[in-house]
C-alpha cells in the first residue's frame, strides 16, 4: 500500500490532535517556568512558534512527504528534543520539568512502544543539555505556586485526551476486527455466508439438533447445466446469474433459514426446526419460482435448479454424515433427470 495514504497519513492524523493540545497547553507551562528568568524576545517567539505553530507544520510536514510515517515519526522524536529544551532552558525546574517530559514520554510510548520511548527519551536528553548549554539557567529552581497552577491544566486535560484518542483507537479496531470477520465469513461474488463459514453453522446445527433431539433439515441445490451457460453467454453473465439466484433464494424460504454458497454453482440451506414435508414443500416452491424466472438480459434462458434433501435424524453420526444423506439426494435429483426436489432415501417417513 502507499505509504502516502495509507497507515503513514492516517498516523500523522492521528497524532496531530494530541500534539495541538500537548504543545498549546505546555506552552503556559514553560511560560511560567521561563517568566523570572526573564528570556530575550527570540525566547518567547520560538516558544510561541513551538506551542501554536509546530504541531500544524509538522502535520503538514508529515502530509506532504513521500513517506508520512518515517516523518511522522522524525516529528514526534523532534517533540521529546524541544520539550527538553524547554526543561533545560527552566534549569530543570522541578514540577514543570517532569510534567514536560512525562507528557510527551507518555504520548511517544502510545504512539510508538517502548522502541519510540528509547529515541524519545535520547532526544530528551539531548534537548536538556542544548537548553542548559545556550541558555545556562540556574540549576533546579525551586517550582512557585504560580508556576504549579501553570501546570494544572496539562496535568488534568492532556492525560485525558490521549486516553480519549486511545479509546477511539480501540474503538476503530473493535470495529474493523468485526468488518473482517464479517468479510471472512461471506462469499465475495453473492454476498451469502460461504463455505467455511457454513461447516461451522452446519457443526452447530448438528450439535444443537442432537443436544435437544430437534428437527431440522438440510438442502444442497445445484443450478442445472450451469457450466453450458457460462460457455454460451460467457462467465460474467454466469457471475451475474449467480448473484440474482442468491439473491431471489431468500426471498423464497423463511426469515430463520440460512443459505450459503457451498462453492461453484451449489448452494445449502439450513431450515432450523422445519420438519421434512414442510422442507420439501419451501424448496419445490423455490424450484418453481426458478424455473418460472427470467433474467432481464437473457429472456430466452431457462434455469433450473436440482435439489437434495435431509432432515436430521439420531442415526447420524456426525454433520458430515449429514451433509452425506443431503449430497446423495442430491446426486438422485440430477440422476433422475435434473430440476426436482429429491429427499433422503436413508429417512424414515415425512415428519
Ligand atoms: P449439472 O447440471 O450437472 O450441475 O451441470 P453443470 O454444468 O452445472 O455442472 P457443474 O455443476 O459440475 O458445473 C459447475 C460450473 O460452474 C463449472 C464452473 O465453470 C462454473 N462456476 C463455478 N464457479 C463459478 C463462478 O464463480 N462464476 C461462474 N461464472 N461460473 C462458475
Ligand atoms: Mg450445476
Amino acid at each position: 500500500m502507499n505509504q502516502r495514504t495509507g497507515k503513514g497519513l492516517s498516523f500523522a492524523k492521528r497524532m496531530y490532535p494530541p500534539r495541538a493540545i500537548g504543545t498549546g497547553l505546555g506552552f503556559f507551562c514553560v511560560l511560567i517556568g521561563l517568566w523570572p528568568l526573564q528570556p530575550a524576545w527570540w525566547v518567547w517567539t520560538l516558544l510561541g512558534l513551538h506551542g501554536f505553530v509546530w504541531p500544524h507544520l509538522a502535520y503538514q510536514i508529515a502530509r506532504r512527504s513521500r513517506q508520512p510515517f518515517v516523518a511522522e515519526q522524525r516529528n514526534l522524536v523532534f517533540d521529546g528534543f524541544a520539550g527538553g529544551c524547554w526543561a533545560g532552558a527552566m534549569g530543570l525546574n522541578p514540577l514543570p520539568s517532569v510534567i514536560i517530559l512525562s507528557m510527551i514520554a507518555m504520548d511517544k510510548i502510545a504512539a510508538g512502544g517502548w522502541h519510540m520511548l528509547v529515541k524519545t527519551v535520547i532526544a530528551q536528553v539531548l534537548g536538556i543539555a542544548l537548553g542548559l548549554w545556550l541558555y545556562a539557567p540556574p540549576l533546579f529552581p525551586p517550582t512557585t505556586q504560580a508556576q504549579m497552577l501553570a501546570c494544572l491544566p496539562i496535568l488534568l486535560i492532556y492525560p485525558m485526551a490521549i486516553g480519549l484518542i486511545c479509546y477511539q483507537v480501540t474503538v476503530q479496531l473493535g470495529q474493523h476486527k468485526r468488518a473482517l470477520a464479517r468479510l471472512s465469513q461471506t462469499d465475495s461474488l453473492t454476498g451469502l455466508i460461504n463455505h467455511g463459514a457454513w461447516k461451522d453453522l452446519l457443526t452447530r446445527e448438528f450439535q444443537r439438533c442432537r443436544r435437544a433431539d430437534q428437527a431440522s433439515v438440510l438442502a444442497l441445490i445445484d443450478i442445472d447445466h450451469f457450466k453450458q451457460i457460462n460457455d454460451v453467454h460467457g462467465h460474467l453473465m454466469g457471475d451475474d446469474i449467480l448473484r440474482t439466484l442468491s439473491a431471489l433464494l431468500p426471498t423464497h424460504l423463511r426469515k430463520t433459514d440460512l443459505v450459503a454458497r457451498y462453492g461453484g454453482d451449489e448452494f445449502c440451506v439450513m431450515l432450523p426446526g422445519a420438519g421434512l414435508a414442510q422442507a420439501e414443500e419451501i424448496l419445490e416452491r423455490l424450484r418453481q419460482a426458478v424455473e418460472c424466472y427470467r433474467h432481464p438480459d437473457l429472456p430466452e434462458q431457462r434455469l433450473s435448479l436440482s435439489i437434495g434433501i435431509a432432515a436430521y435424524g439420531a442415526h447420524q453420526l456426525s454433520a458430515d454424515g449429514w451433509l452425506h444423506e443431503a449430497d446423495m439426494a442430491l446426486y438422485q435429483a440430477k440422476s433422475a433427470g435434473r430440476n426436482r426436489v429429491v429427499v433422503a432415501r436413508s429417512q424414515p417417513s415425512a415428519a
